[in-house]
Parts: C-alpha cells; structure tokens; sequence
C-alpha cells in the first residue's frame, strides 16, 4: 500500500457541477463554491484542461464509481 500508481484525470472545464463525484468519493472530489464544478484534491493542472493527480489503489473504487456517475465523462483513471 501507498503506492501512487493510478493516475486521476479530470476535464475540469466541462464539468457541469452535478455533484456526483463529491458524493460518491468525497475525500478526492468537492465542490467548489465559486464556480460550482468539482475541485480534485491534489490535483495539478496540466494544461488548461486538465486536472491530474496519483492516487493510491485503495482510492480506485471509489473514484472508478465517480467516473461511471459522471454525467458528462470527464473523470478518467489509468
Ligand atoms: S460527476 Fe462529473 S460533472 Fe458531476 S461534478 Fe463530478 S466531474 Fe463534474
């Protein structure tokens, strides 16, 4: 455990604030009050349209059901 070897990736622009990602894996996703779309703990951007981050294997799980939920998409594990 503890090794960071999945890679998080969100298309941050297109997110359209649904809020699934935040209910469904709320220690990685929140919702960000400003502009209402979903801010990823940690994350860099990469880019202007990417926000990535490593995540541990126990994270998978959780963040591979928000990238199902995802209404538009934009959550993508490798
Ligand atoms: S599930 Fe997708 S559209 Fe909904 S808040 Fe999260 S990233 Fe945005």
């Amino acid at each position: 455990m503890g090794t960071k070897k999945i890679t998080l990736c969100h298309k941050r622009n297109d997110c359209i604030g649904c809020g699934s990602c935040a209910m469904l894996s709320p220690d990685r996703f929140s919702m960000n009050i400003q502009d209402g779309k979903a801010d990823m703990k940690d994350g860099q951007w990469h880019g202007d349209e990417f926000v990535v981050a490593k995540i541990d294997e126990d994270e998978y799980d959780l963040n591979k059901q928000a990238a199902a939920a995802c209404p538009v998409g934009i959550i993508r594990l490798d």
